[in-house]
């Protein structure tokens, strides 16, 4: 029965904790401020909105945390995610470089998302709560929550934000599908939908107002949770299953990554490739460059002050230090609605800030350019978010071609473009447009963020 043995090798290859960068950091992360006091919060301020399980791994610092059985029993469903090797597009770019990439877009709902809604949706049935409220803005998170709680028996409401809303009718009807329930935000059914409703009736929606409508409604109902896609700590912490795959596939494949690219919305796929090969550089072992991709529109950590901000535009949330273009900064209208976040993780800014890693902002055109390449060398064609990371490997293996070496590239391939094939239309009837934010906007936004004492 060789076939039952290969497979029983496969799953034992899904880590059994996930690691936690906080234990390797050298210097620990600035504390999460209550945003009345100004004052560092306690588990309890957190309380009303996330199960305790979830807090901790907010805060700790041990190294590895346990991956609870059930949620790992559901992870074997498409983990060990494969890593390829793109020996068909080092060939199209006629490139000395050792192309490798990590393919998450086999999930059931199509990214990675799922590596943390399971997570979540498991503690928080197991701390009694009933239903979930979440924000979403591609739909990617919303429909990765509305799997997760199909499979736990919880109740999962998702607003999502109005362009995409309206862009991509078919990631409603999966959450449906899934039993989530999907509303347009801004909305009539919070007030901070209806305060910026009544502003503005036609108002686009952004992130962080779909965030403060999701936050309103865990907050004032005891039987509901919310629940965030990206951003926070333990989001991140449930990511590092990508990287600890791909760091034993590279060993199977008898390599090591000289340079490390991911895209970067709110940085939880990013770090979830990146993490893990960090924290073996900051235990002494190899050094690794390592590169985020995010959009020129939207340019959080190569624009971005990093200082402590509200996560939301109604600002109900607590203050976190991160790189921000400010809670009120709206990006121009481009396709990659999962990278369209005013902030990034307080974890990926931190390594930033103690140069860990480098960053760079790519425009959308260039980016789908790079998408169509990779489907037509590699066969899968991605998500619009998971361009900015191809087109950011590309243009490293190009650099090698330039200068006549090899080195081994890896990124991540967040997830696939199914869903998103109206952006691919519009990329090929040449509508596609290379905008700009605008530093106006930009200085306005920036100009509103909290003082904090020092
Ligand atoms: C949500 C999403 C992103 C952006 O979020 P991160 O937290 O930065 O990973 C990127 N790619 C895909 C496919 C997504 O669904």
């Amino acid at each position: 029965m060789s076939d039952t043995i290969k497979y029983l090798l496969e799953e034992e290859r899904i880590p059994k904790s996930w690691y936690n960068i906080q234990a390797d950091l050298p210097q620990p992360l600035a504390p999460v401020l209550h945003p009345g006091t100004k004052q560092p919060i306690g588990p309890d301020d957190l309380a009303p909105l996330f199960p305790m399980a979830l807090i901790q791994q907010e805060v700790t610092t041990e190294r590895e945390v346990e991956i609870p059985e059930p949620v790992r029993e559901i992870y074997k469903q498409w983990r060990p995610s494969p890593l390829f090797r793109a020996r068909r597009l080092e060939k199209v770019l006629d490139t000395p470089a050792r192309i490798y990439y990590k393919y998450e877009g086999v999930s059931p709902a199509g990214s990675h998302k799922p590596n943390t809604a399971v997570a979540q949706a498991f503690y928080n049935k197991e701390a009694g709560i009933k239903r979930i409220s979440t924000e979403t803005g591609a739909g990617q998170w919303g429909s990765s929550l509305a799997f997760a709680g199909a499979f736990f028996g919880l109740e999962i409401k998702v607003f999502m934000v109005r362009v995409s809303f309206n862009q991509k009718p078919y990631r409603k009807a999966l959450m449906e599908a899934y039993g989530a329930t999907c509303v347009a935000s801004p909305s009539n059914e919070t007030q901070s939908g209806r305060a910026i409703l009544e502003q503005r009736p036609d108002h686009p929606g952004s992130l962080g107002i779909a965030i403060s409508e999701a936050v309103e409604v865990a907050a004032q109902n005891a039987d509901t949770n919310y629940a965030l896609g990206s951003v926070l700590n333990h989001v991140l912490l449930h990511q590092t299953v990508v990287g600890q795959e791909a760091m034993l596939q590279m060993e199977m494949a008898n390599d090591y990554p000289d340079v490390i690219v991911g895209c970067t919305g709110g940085g939880s796929n990013f770090a979830g490739i990146v993490f893990p090969f960090l924290g073996e550089q900051l235990r002494g072992g190899k050094k690794v460059r390592v590169v985020a991709v995010e959009p020129a529109a939207c340019p959080s950590l190569t624009r971005g002050k990093f200082a402590y901000d509200f996560g939301d535009t109604a600002h109900l949330t607590p203050l976190v230090k991160m790189h921000t273009l400010g809670s009120t900064f709206t990006p121009p209208g481009f396709h990659a609605g999962g990278l369209r976040y005013h902030g990034m993780a307080p974890l990926v800014s931190h390594v930033q800030d103690l140069g860990l890693i480098e960053s760079v902002g790519l425009h959308q055109k260039g980016c789908f350019a790079a998408g169509v390449q990779i489907a037509r060398s590699e066969g899968i064609l991605p998500a619009p978010e998971a361009n900015h990371a191809i087109k950011g490997a590309i243009d490293e293996a190009l650099k090698c071609k330039e200068e006549g070496v090899s080195r081994a590239i890896l990124f991540n391939f967040c997830g696939h473009g199914h869903f998103d094939m109206q952006a691919y239309m519009d990329y090929f009837a040449d509508k596609l447009v290379d905008q700009d934010y605008d530093p106006q906007e930009l200085a306005m936004a920036l100009a509103g963020l909290p003082s904090v004492p020092a």
